[in-house]
């Protein structure tokens, strides 16, 4: 880590270099209308002197196989929007990674937000304010679930529930609406793992923090690109990133069911000895047959994930891998496989 020789520079509290971050996949339906209004947004606050007039937007295509890519290219004309395309699907979070680590040390403070439009662009001079009054990171956090189906209000109240449950800190009801500061990127960069889990470990870098409420629309155009695996990866990868708890569940549950049998052996010992009762039935030697089964491959597959995760840290492939970057009408391709380096572009 670096460690700057001069005190921060406070200026950049008062007209900061905003960088809006916008992952997407396959948002052909609402790509235009989204550029439009994010555009006009940068541009209200540039006009009230709110941030820096070189403030900009990075949309990141996150491997999207219908023609979002070559709405951003007809769309892209000012300087202050940029595209990076990954070379294939990797998901939100990582797409968002992406852009964080894109603008880390291009802005004062960077903003993600979803592309679809559900969440209130207008409380961004909201999270401004906290950072000009010294908050480094902003948690964006939504007012209600009302938007949202009965499967996803129920399985989110399931996760933020079990997450309790395991000791793990997390916001509740808090998406990926949020704002860092460029020191908070650079300790975000900080954070090695491959299987990332955002909201979990903005929490573990520190640094001052504030909420800002927001409310959530309906999606009005296309629909939701998280679908019920990737929902449930994202739930098993925050629990297992941020707890071993499900571990020791299975510790402290062997240990009752050993103590369990033991006891109920030494009862069936004393019945043989000083009773002439009949032999145990049928039941009593297949239901524990099948309920011990059940909890060993439960168990198994709670170990098995912890493994796998494991295996994917020790293997450190990259996270993601841009292949493409627009910037004001021109377009950089990447070269021999490497992964493209942000300051060769500039
Ligand atoms: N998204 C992405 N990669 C994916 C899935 C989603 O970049 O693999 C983007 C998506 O385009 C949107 C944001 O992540 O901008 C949130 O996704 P979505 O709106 O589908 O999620 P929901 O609001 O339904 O939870
Ligand atoms: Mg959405």
């Amino acid at each position: 880590m670096k460690f700057a020789t001069t005190p921060p520079l406070e200026s950049v509290r008062i007209l900061p270099k905003l960088a809006l971050i916008i992952p997407l996949y396959n948002e052909e339906e609402i790509l235009a209308k989204s550029i439009n209004l994010f555009c006009t947004k940068l541009d209200r606050l540039k006009q009230k002197n709110i941030i820096s007039l070189d403030s900009f937007i990075v949309f990141i295509d996150d491997g999207s196989l219908d023609s979002s890519f070559d709405i951003l290219q007809n769309h892209i004309n000012s300087n202050n929007i940029v595209a990076l395309a990954l070379s294939k699907n990797v998901g939100h979070q990582n797409a968002l990674l992406a852009g964080l680590q894109y603008v880390i040390d291009k802005c004062d403070c960077a903003i993600s937000i979803d592309c679809d439009l559900q969440q209130d662009i207008d409380k961004i001079d909201e999270f401004l304010v906290y950072f000009k009054n010294g908050c480094d990171i902003v948690f964006g956090v939504r007012k209600d679930r009302f938007s949202d189906g009965l499967f996803k209000k129920w399985s989110s109240n399931l996760f933020y529930k079990m997450m309790e449950i395991l000791g793990v800190k997390i916001i509740k009801n808090h998406a990926d609406y949020r704002l860092l500061s460029n020191k908070a990127l650079g300790f975000l960069g900080e954070f090695k793992e491959v299987n990332l889990f955002l909201r979990g470990i903005v929490l573990e870098i520190g640094l001052k923090s504030a909420i800002v409420y927001f409310d959530v629309k309906k999606r009005e155009l296309g629909r939701s690109k998280y679908s019920l695996a990737k929902m449930m990866s994202l739930a098993t990868n925050g629990i297992t990133s941020f707890s071993i708890a499900p571990l020791r569940i299975i510790f402290v549950l062997g240990f009752l069911i050993a103590l369990a049998s033991g006891i109920f052996g030494i009862y069936g010992i004393c019945i043989a000895i000083f009773s002439d009762s009949a032999v145990p039935g049928w039941a009593s030697v297949v239901v524990p047959v099948y309920f011990l089964g059940g909890i060993e491959m439960l168990s198994l597959g709670i170990i098995g994930e912890y493994l796998g995760k494991v295996y994917k840290e020790s293997k450190a492939r990259p996270r993601y891998l841009i292949d493409k970057i627009l910037i004001s009408n021109k377009i950089y391709f990447q070269k021999n496989g490497a992964k493209l380096k942000s300051k060769n572009l500039k």
